[in-house]
């Protein structure tokens, strides 16, 4: 059987892999437009020692991913984090981000209180004597502008947005609850089907106290994960388990269907003979074009999804003296004056690169519609980067001695989960039910977390095969 796999990213070395796994014999070609593997995952090779510019971790309470890659052989290199606090700077002050609700969600104002004005507290803990919320069961809302109507705006730009756009790059209003905080929507279902009064903070509290409470003295078990060697471990195990030939620098411009077999275009030499399977692990924009002759209404479809840009800066600092002993810090929306959106203090953040000495510093930019960063010129990012950094905690980045940067622009780098992504993603599945031998996949399909976008590729190949 041949295989053809688009895109060289996670999903599409997991499917590869995958296909391997099922079938030892098969042919496997991987497609890849640039001329490195990994996609959004890139480990960089500072003087200091490997270091992420994509993503940096993993949520390790998905015990699937973390069985998949001790399959692969890397059970050993999975290392957690400190455990530091993160922060969040708003109104000229760096204050702790708060613990307890739901993505920041709370169920009462006590977490938020020290962010919040006394206005907006009063109004959290009234929130539950108001009118309810007319909600439609299995449907989804834009999340911004839900907690904006029921906890006001400081609740979102503060704490929603914040820390929602430092997974997906976009502000709560670009976003849908279903598709980003599943268990919130679901919690809305549950108390509109018990016939219970359908409001923000019961919706929250009804997560809160379903959370199995730590047993005494226990250690709860860490949340994050990531690769003592960079992400390059995972991306390199991969293609390695794949066994399968990989072609660099081989942009595929569509993919063509005669009888029961495919022929891709582009992508050079090996993709003239046709394949028996294609796998599309490609962002939403490229595989709706890669679809365009073959299912052409999932490919109409697919072409609604959105991407959003982001930068980030990795920064090495001969010395941290004077960086805060915190995991890092998200920006408020409605702060002014700061361009940067985040800040993660790796060498903080995690042990193992602490032990590089100095300090690791991630400036994170951009956010969905907003490209200003993702366009600037690196000097003015470092620039910006030192100043925000340096405003907001002190550290005089210039002066602890700035000994590496490196820039990473990601267009296109996340997909944006608005309130009709969930719908899109179903729509496009079912217009391709009737296509055999072609599977999609990838972080627009299945959700963008790395254990997410692994378990899509796998379900995708276990239809495939
Ligand atoms: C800055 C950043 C930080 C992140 N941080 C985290 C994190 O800490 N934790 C987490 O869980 N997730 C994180 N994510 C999300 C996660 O990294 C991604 O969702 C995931 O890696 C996407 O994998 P993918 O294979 O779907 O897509 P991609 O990585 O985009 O792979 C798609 C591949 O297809 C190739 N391609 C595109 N078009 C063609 C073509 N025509 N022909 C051939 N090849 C083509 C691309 O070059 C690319 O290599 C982060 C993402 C970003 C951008």
């Amino acid at each position: 059987m041949r295989y053809a796999v688009i895109g060289a990213g996670l999903a599409g070395l997991t499917a590869a892999t995958e296909i391997r796994r099922a079938d030892a014999d098969a042919t496997i070609h991987v497609f890849e437009a640039t001329d490195r593997i990994g996609g959004k995952l890139f480990t960089v090779p500072f003087a200091s020692g490997p270091t992420d510019l994509g993503a940096e971790a993993f949520l390790a309470r998905r015990q699937d991913a973390v069985d998949y890659f001790t399959e692969l052989g890397l059970g050993e290199s999975i290392v957690h984090p400190s455990g530091l606090r993160s922060l969040v700077y708003t109104e000229g002050q760096a204050k702790n981000l708060p613990a307890g609700g739901v993505m920041g969600i709370p169920s009462s104002s006590a977490p938020v209180v020290h962010l919040v004005s006394e206005d907006t507290a009063r109004r959290i803990d009234a929130e539950g004597d108001a009118e309810a919320i007319d909600w439609a069961i299995g449907g989804d809302v834009n999340i911004g502008a839900l907690v904006r109507e029921r906890y006001g705006d400081e609740v979102v730009d503060r704490v929603i947005s914040a820390l929602l756009g430092g997974v997906y790059s976009c502000t709560a209003d670009d976003l849908g609850m279903r598709a980003t905080v599943p268990q919130l929507a679901e919690a809305f279902d549950a108390l509109a089907e018990a016939g219970e009064k359908t409001t923000l903070s019961a919706a929250v509290r009804r997560i809160e106290d379903a959370r199995p409470a730590p047993g005494a003295g226990e250690k709860p078990a860490p949340v994050f994960g990531t690769f003592r060697g960079g992400y390059a471990e995972a991306y390199e195990a991969l293609a390695e388990a794949s066994g399968a030939e990989i072609y660099l620098d081989a942009f595929i411009a569509g993919v063509e269907r005669s009888g029961d077999t495919y022929t891709v275009v582009g992508g050079g030499e090996p993709a003239s003979e046709p394949y028996d399977k294609v796998v599309l692990a490609t962002p939403a924009p490229t595989t709706a074009l890669l679809l365009k002759k073959i299912a052409p209404e999932a490919s109409e479809r697919l072409k609604s999804v959105q991407l959003a840009n982001s930068v980030v800066v990795g920064l090495k600092f001969d010395s941290g003296a004077g960086l805060p002993d915190n995991s890092g810090v998200l920006i408020a929306a409605d702060q002014p004056g700061v361009r940067a959106k985040a800040f993660t203090f790796s060498s903080k953040k995690w042990p193992h690169l602490g032990e590089r000495g100095g300090a690791l510093v991630r400036a994170s930019f951009g956010r969905f519609g907003d490209d200003v960063a993702v366009r600037a010129d690196e000097d003015d990012l470092v620039d910006w980067a030192l100043d925000d950094l340096q405003e907001i905690t002190g550290f005089d980045g210039r002066e602890a001695g700035l000994a590496e940067i490196y820039t990473q622009r990601w267009f296109g780098g996340l997909p944006r989960y608005d309130e009709t992504h969930l719908d899109t993603v179903a729509a496009v599945r079912g217009h391709l039910d009737g296509v055999a031998g072609l599977e999609v996949t990838g972080a627009w399909a299945g959700g963008v977390g790395v254990p997410a976008v692994i378990a899509d590729a796998r379900a995708a190949v276990g239809r495939l095969v």
